[in-house]
């Protein structure tokens, strides 16, 4: 069914009860072509892209629990492209260009409001660094606005631009980023999949692989055994685990990452802004709730959880920039495993087992991704070639020397 206002006239006639399931449930087939680990919403999208964009018919997707209860339904829901290397800029401009296009693309409100993201800077040296910055995303079609002290309070005009320890100098701004509703971006894509024959199978977890002489066969699930001649793995936080299980060692370190909602409050900011040197970047809920983060926890973990010295941190530096905030009530607080990558920068290749795919690294900037994630990813198990935007994320790069060490986005296990 496709949703519009005459369906939602339709529906509310009858009393919303004729409305079908957005996805089917569906028990495993013996055999896919092509089989997506992990139903958060880079496995979502690529399983989409892999029917529309190269026309795969058998495509299973399968998830350890329910769809969408990963980091794709835990982050801070920021959007943006402001990267600054070669390797990944392009890679996010092209996400964000589909950012743009997706809610008709997927015929599923997704919230996308492109609101601006300002990063803040706060000193001679971090403004050329952040003009650098803003030069390269421009190159690659991008946009990027430098504001002054002024723009600055005309954007966020709560924001203590005279803090004695960081007075605000100025702010890279982005115009066409912004935040989208996360949990609706793996229900959009999972009803896009659904609607061109992709088989989502919830609660069968993957627990082996069926490797022979170094081809991959199939997965081994807790529903049992399904073969499949390409596996791709998009686990997020578990890509190690699953990496372990086909004897790989990779570049990744989970770690927690928390986030934070309070009361809701009138409407009272209207952009994101982003404190890079106290690490703390908030924005404002639709439903008037303020949403912030700040860094990865210390420390290694699987549980999504966090510990409250991070509490401290993230809360410290927000009270800092925005002094209001010290009376507003947090009302929650959880934490999603990261795949942190060793340069901060993501993954989307082929591994040393033929057939094997890996998407993964995403460190703070998943989210952002996602579209352009499940494109690439997609072209590269549909077509066996790295997509020409996706071209530096090589699994090799950390052995070659070729790593896209985007500056304070990785794990730094110096710092952690
Ligand atoms: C608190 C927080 C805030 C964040 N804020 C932002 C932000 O503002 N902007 C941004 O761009 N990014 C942000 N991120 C990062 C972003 O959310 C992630 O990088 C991205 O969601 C990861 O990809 P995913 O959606 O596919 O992951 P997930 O949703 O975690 O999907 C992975 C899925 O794999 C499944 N799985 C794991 N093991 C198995 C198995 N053995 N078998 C089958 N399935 C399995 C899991 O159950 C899970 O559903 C944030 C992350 C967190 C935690």
């Amino acid at each position: 069914m496709r949703y519009s206002v005459f369906t939602l006239a339709q529906q509310a006639l009858k009393g919303h009860t004729g409305w079908p399931k957005a996805w089917r449930q569906v028990a495993p087939q013996k055999a896919y072509d092509i089989i997506v680990v992990g139903g958060g919403g880079h496995g979502l999208a690529t399983a989409y892209y892999l029917a529309r964009n190269h026309g795969m018919k058998r495509v299973a997707l399968v998830e350890k629990g329910l769809i969408g209860l990963g980091n794709v339904g835990r982050n801070t829901t920021i959007v943006r492209a402001n990267y600054n290397l070669e390797g990944n800029e392009p890679f996010y401009a092209h996400s964000l260009r589909l950012w743009e296009g997706l809610e008709k693309e997927l015929n599923y409100n997704v919230m996308f409001s492109q609101r601006g993201v300002i990063n803040l800077f706060h000193s001679d040296g971090q403004r050329d660094r952040f003009v650098r910055r803003g030069n390269s995303i421009l190159l690659h079609g991008a946009d990027a606005v430098l504001l002054d002290r002024d723009g600055v309070r005309r954007y966020a005009p709560m924001i203590d631009i005279d803090n004695s320890r960081f007075p605000v100098m100025g702010g890279l701004l982005q115009p066409r980023a912004g935040t989208a509703r996360h949990d609706a971006v793996a229900w959009g894509f999972a009803r896009g999949a659904d609607r061109l024959g992709v088989d989502i199978i919830q609660n069968c977890e993957v627990i082996g692989f069926d490797i022979q002489n170094g081809v991959v066969k199939g997965v081994e699930t807790t529903l049992g055994p399904i073969r499949a001649e390409r596996v791709g793995i998009a686990v997020a936080g578990n890509t190690s685990t699953l990496g372990r299980m086909a004897g790989l060692e990779l570049p990744i370190e989970s770690h927690v990452l928390q986030a934070f909602v309070s009361e809701g409050l009138k409407p009272f900011l209207d952009c994101v802004v982003t404190f890079g040197v106290g690490h703390f970047y908030v924005s404002q809920s639709d439903k008037g709730g303020m949403v912030f983060g700040g860094d990865i926890d210390g420390y290694n973990s699987y549980a999504q959880r966090g510990n409250l010295p991070m509490v401290e941190h993230v809360v410290e530096a927000g009270v800092t920039m925005i002094p209001r905030l010290s009376r507003v009530r947090v009302l929650r607080s959880w934490g999603g495993i990261m795949d942190m990558s060793m340069d901060g920068s993501p993954i989307i290749d082929k591994t040393p087992v033929e057939g094997l795919y890996l998407n993964c690294g995403w460190n703070y900037g998943g989210f952002k991704a996602t579209p352009a994630s499940g494109w690439c990813f997609a072209h590269l198990m549909a077509t066996g070639e790295m997509h020409e935007v996706s071209r530096a994320h090589r699994l090799d790069r950390f052995r070659t020397g070729h790593s896209i060490d985007e500056e304070g986005t990785g794990a730094q296990p110096n710092l952690h």
